[in-house]
């Protein structure tokens, strides 16, 4: 034999498994898709715990707690917990606008508690400035990461440069975005070969169980399948043939050349 194709799921291992535990939002921030202010729809602690068993079939890196704005959800310290002590050996990873860790103590010691990182949006939208600079001090000062986000189409230059220096000062992680998750009217991306940006990147879950291979592929389309579906651990690292229906209006498209992805590899066996 001269060569062989190496089952691609042998050697595959995701980064984050994403939950969204809530839809729900303190915040109404004109560019998310993601959030339905006050009258979202929070994850149950069962339907939560069950997602856990399913997340225990797969290989994965970072659990990551997301929202909406996942510190309103009413469970927000038992699932947190729970999932410290389900995954005691992945990375916990909360998504944050930090607004009630400013301002409720107990929130606040439940990230202190089950987290390591935490990944906060910062810019006018949000409007959190203050909270953020509240809480940034205390996080770092128990060792957390903290990665600070702004979005540059919804932030001030002098904001900009107050949290670049607040980050600098404690160690934190500042980094800027585009809105690149929404269709804004821009033309259409000529779609060619299959996208790779994400493979084996980001799964997200959301609250009714639909799944994401990709974090910008959110049109209700683009699930691809559940987490409750029997073969779920199979089709987290099934190749990929057929772009996401936002591929087209995605800032984020990159041409990978194949037709399926991720492309096959050859490896040649010894002589
Ligand atoms: S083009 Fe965008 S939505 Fe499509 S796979 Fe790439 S990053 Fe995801």
């Amino acid at each position: 034999m001269t060569s062989s194709l190496m089952p691609l799921s042998a050697r595959r291992i995701l980064k984050t498994a994403k939950v969204k535990i809530t839809t729900k939002c303190n915040r109404h921030c004109d560019f998310c898709i993601f959030a339905e202010g006050g009258q979202g729809e929070n994850m149950s602690l069962d339907t939560f715990a069950q997602v856990l068993d399913r997340l225990e079939q797969i290989p994965f890196r970072q659990l990551h707690i997301n929202g909406g704005e996942p510190t309103v959800h009413r469970d927000f310290h038992k699932l947190s917990a729970l999932a410290r002590v389900r995954f005691p050996d992945q990375i916990m990873v909360l998504g944050s606008n930090a607004i009630t860790l400013a301002r409720n103590e107990r929130l606040l010691e439940t990230v202190l508690a089950y987290y390591d990182q935490v990944l906060i949006g910062c810019d006018e939208e949000h409007d959190n400035y203050e909270e953020v600079h509240a809480v940034l001090p205390v996080l770092r000062e128990a060792g957390k990461i903290v990665v600070v986000n702004s979005v540059l189409e919804a932030i001030a230059p002098d904001r900009l440069q107050q949290l670049a220096v607040l980050c600098e000062e404690h160690g934190a992680i500042h980094v800027t975005n585009h809105v690149h998750h929404i269709d804004v009217g821009q033309p259409a991306n000529v779609l060619g070969g299959l996208c790779d940006r994400n493979v084996d990147q980001h799964l997200m879950i959301e609250v009714d169980g639909d799944c994401y291979r990709c974090f910008n592929a959110m049109a209700k389309i683009d699930s691809e399948f559940t987490v409750w579906d029997a073969d779920f651990a199979t089709k987290v690292f099934e190749p990929r043939s057929k772009h996401y229906e936002f591929c087209l209006k995605c800032h984020e498209y990159k041409d990978s050349g194949f037709p399926v992805v991720p492309a096959p590899i050859r490896h040649t066996a010894p002589a």
